[in-house]
């Protein structure tokens, strides 16, 4: 619901977000529904519907131009009043639970049997999430596959018996991290999520995260990364180093299905999970 400016706030803040992903349309909305009914939506916090039509927005969005040439992951772009975007982990809305455990489930209950995308079409499973709601390592990559979609886990294929590889290569158990991926339906034919499946879909990653609020969240890939740092920087610029998110640090690195395909970039992931692990060891 929009009852104050504050509220107004974080739907601008959400929209600019978007816009730095590149999306230029938003979902139809039918005029007679009401702007909270708006609002609730882009939080992720709507319960379904029929599906939404999309329409142009032009001249929604507050408009950004580049200060930098984008040669940082957080400073890329920035509003033309001055302020750079507020994260949208800052205001997604993750619900009042006591535990991270029972707002993860709010969260996916609130998701339901989602038709908010047209990804909902070629879904078998919606893949939520998968490991320990108190996690201290989170990793998120862009989408299900085959066998994620089947199973309705992430990362259970070939790319995903990499990923608990290099999990258990940490020195952890899979199951003391938590799983996810930008958009939780598989896309067709294996490819990357669109701007607006993102739009549509990140916010409840980005509930996700602020639920289990882990040390460290590792990006697996360039989509997953651009959706949580809000920058559209490749992989390649952003992995080595750690990024900030509302006090999260975020590694950034080669998507494991990257890995099967190029082998050698496995030493670049394992400098990262080094750092990542330091990191965690640092933190107590
Ligand atoms: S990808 Fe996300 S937003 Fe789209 S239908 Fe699936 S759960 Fe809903």
């Amino acid at each position: 619901m929009i009852r104050t400016p504050g509220d107004w706030q974080a739907l601008r803040a959400r929209l600019e977000w978007l816009r730095l992903l590149g999306v230029e349309e938003l979902p139809f909305v039918a005029p007679e529904r009401r702007p909270a009914q708006v609002s609730s939506e882009w939080a992720g916090t709507a319960t379904g519907g029929p599906p939404a039509r999309p329409v142009v927005q032009a001249g929604l969005f507050g408009g950004f131009e580049d200060v930098d040439g984008g040669g940082s992951a957080r400073s890329g772009r920035r509003s033309r009043g001055g302020a750079p975007p507020v994260s949208p982990l800052a205001t997604a809305r993750a619900p009042e639970a006591p535990d991270a455990a029972t707002a993860l489930r709010l969260i996916r209950e609130d998701l339901g049997d989602c038709t908010r995308c047209s990804l909902c079409r070629g879904r078998t499973n919606i893949v939520f999430g998968v490991g320990n709601p108190d996690a201290r390592l989170m990793f998120v990559g862009e989408g299900p596959g085959a066998d994620e979609d089947l199973k309705g886990e992430p990362f259970v294929g070939r790319a995903g018996q990499l990923l608990t590889k290099i999990i258990e290569s940490m020195g952890m158990q899979r199951g003391e991290v938590y799983i996810a991926n930008v958009v939780k339906c598989r896309p067709p034919e294996n490819r990357t999520p669109l701007p607006d499946e993102i739009g549509t879909c990140a916010p409840f990653l980005f509930q996700q995260i602020r639920a289990i609020r882990p040390r460290v969240l590792v990006c697996l890939g360039t989509p997953a990364a651009q959706t949580v740092l809000g920058t559209r920087e490749t992989i390649t610029r952003l992995r080595g180093g750690f990024h900030d998110l509302e006090g999260i640090r975020v590694m950034p690195t080669f998507h494991p299905a990257y890995l099967l395909r190029n082998p050698a970039a496995k030493r670049e992931v394992w400098d990262d999970m080094k750092k990542v692990i330091a990191e965690l060891k640092a933190a107590g």
